[in-house]
Parts: structure tokens; sequence; C-alpha cells
């Protein structure tokens, strides 16, 4: 189901599959694009202050007519707000532009040494005071985590990490799983170029589906939370079409030697 969900650690349920929207142009492009994902049975919304369209994605969950409360919305904090006191400055910001009094999800866009501690700090007090319903990192490695843990009351439930059949790092699903820290994919996709895989092509054929339902489905089947992007209704309902069958054990090991660790983003 479109709406199916995992229970992170401290209970609260986060939808298994969400809207992306990095490079959804505000106005228009991003209104539509949240509205469209909603109004066709999405539940989760991906956003973060440097996209810079945290107003039209706040518009297009308005337009949807979909209460908020039935919505998991997350954003992130940007480099260059990190620290104590800009982290909760960032905050309020981006709750303005959204047009919301909460988060569903609170992310650190990436990590940033000594100063992420200081930011994980006010996400605690932020979420201890209610105003966060789960926080959580983006872009740590094992290492970034291992240096955070140790400051840390609130453990974080979720780390956001590049993540797709070309671009696996078992050491850090595991590392994660151990750790009770739901892992979530960008760019599930290959940014569009799952269309380019031949297995996926293969597999697609075999399965009645497209490419990028045969990547998204094979993340799912890992216990990976995925955000896939789009602008186009057809493609936000299609690539949300995974929950009516299952790739075979076989398969899910031919996807998974695609796995080159090569990456797309930094
Ligand atoms: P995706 O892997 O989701 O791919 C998006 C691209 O694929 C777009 O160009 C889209 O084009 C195209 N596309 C969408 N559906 C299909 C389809 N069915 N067939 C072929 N092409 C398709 O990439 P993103 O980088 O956007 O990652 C997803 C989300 O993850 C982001 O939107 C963002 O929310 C998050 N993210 C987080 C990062 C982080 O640092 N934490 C970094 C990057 C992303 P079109 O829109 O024209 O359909």
């Amino acid at each position: 189901m479109i709406d199916s969900t995992v229970k992170l650690h401290n209970g609260v349920e986060m939808p298994r599959l969400g809207l992306g929207v990095f490079q959804s142009r505000e106005g228009e492009e991003v209104i539509n694009a949240v509205r469209f994902a909603l109004q066709h049975g999405y539940r989760s919304i991906d956003t973060a202050s440097i996209y810079q369209n945290e107003v039209g994605t706040g518009k297009g969950i308005l337009e949807s007519g979909i209460p908020r409360e039935d919505i998991f919305l997350t954003s992130k904090v940007w480099n260059n707000q990190q620290g104590y006191k800009n982290t909760k400055g960032a905050f309020e910001q981006s709750l303005n532009r959204l047009q919301t009094d909460y988060l569903d999800l609170y992310l650190i866009h990436w990590p940033k040494g000594e100063q992420s501690v200081e930011t994980w700090q006010a996400l605690e007090e932020l979420y201890d005071k209610g105003k966060i319903k789960a926080i959580g990192l983006s872009n740590f490695l094992i290492h970034h985590i291992e240096e955070l843990l140790p400051h840390t009351k609130v453990k974080p439930m979720v780390n956001q990490v590049e993540f797709h059949p070309e671009l696996v790092q078992p050491e850090l699903i595991t590392y994660c799983k151990e750790h009770g820290i739901q892992q979530e994919a960008w760019s599930p996709l290959m940014q569009g170029r799952v269309i380019d895989v031949p297995l996926l092509k293969e597999l697609a054929g075999k399965y009645g589906k497209t490419n990028a339902q045969i990547a998204l489905r094979w993340a799912l089947q890992k216990g990976v939370v995925v955000i896939p992007k789009s602008v186009h209704e057809e493609r936000i309902v299609s690539n949300a079409d995974v929950f009516d069958f299952e790739i075979t054990g076989g398969d899910m090991v031919k996807i998974d030697a695609l796995d080159q660790g090569k990456r797309i983003g930094p």
C-alpha cells in the first residue's frame, strides 16, 4: 500500500514512500508536484531549505486538501545554518515558509564536524518541545555517526543517504539497522538514469513494471524508505505503484550485484 509505514525507534510511523522535491522549481512546478502526489495517495514529502521551494511545498500541501496531520513532512537544516542558535532560527524560517507549526522529520543535511553536535542539541530541544516528531541525519557515513552518538541524548531516528543499485553501501545499512536508525534513500532513481540500466530493463520486462518501479521495489525490499522525485503526474503515479509485486530473492541478488560504490552526488 502506498501509505504503508515503518515504525521509527520512537514509535513514529514514517511512510515507506514519499515525494522528493529537490530541483522542483519554486512556484507552480513544486506546488503541482506536491498536490498531485498527495491527491494520488502519497503521504510523505521531502524538502529542504536549500531547495528554495518550501513556500511552494507548503502551498501544494494546502491546495491538496489533505489534512496536515495526515502528511509526513520532512525538511533539513543547511550547512551554513548549522550551530545551536542558527539551527533554531533556520527551523523557524522553514516552518514559516511551509506554513506549518511542526515538522514530522528534521534532518542535518550534511555532517559538519563538531558544529553538528551543537546542531543536534538544537534538534533535541525542538524534539522535546514537540515541534518535531522525529529527528535525524543526512549524508552521515558510519564514522560521522560514531562521532555524534556519544553527544546525543536522543538517538537519530533516520539517516537519509544516496542509495540506488549502483551505490548500496551495505555496511552502512547494517550499521544503521544495528543502531535502530531507519535508512532513507535519496536519488533512488539515479536521477533518472535507471532507464539506462540493462538489468533493470530486463527485470522490468519480466515483472511487467518500469525500470524505475524495479529500482524502488528493490530498495523497499531492502528495508529502505524511498523518496523518488518527479514533477510529472504520470510518473508520480507510476513511481508509487510498487506495492503489488515482489522481486524474487534471486533477482534481488542480481540487482545487488550492480553495486559499484558509484556516487551521483558529492
Ligand atoms: P531521483 O533519483 O528521485 O530522480 C529524479 C529524476 O528522475 C528527475 O529528473 C525525474 O524527472 C526523473 N524521473 C522521475 N521518475 C521517473 C521515471 N519513472 N522514469 C524516468 N525518470 C524519472 O533523484 P533526486 O536526486 O531528486 O532524489 C530524490 C529526492 O531525494 C530529492 O528530490 C530530495 O528530496 C532528496 N535528496 C536528498 C539529498 C540529500 O542530500 N539529503 C540529495 C539529493 C536528493 P521529472 O521530474 O522530469 O519526472
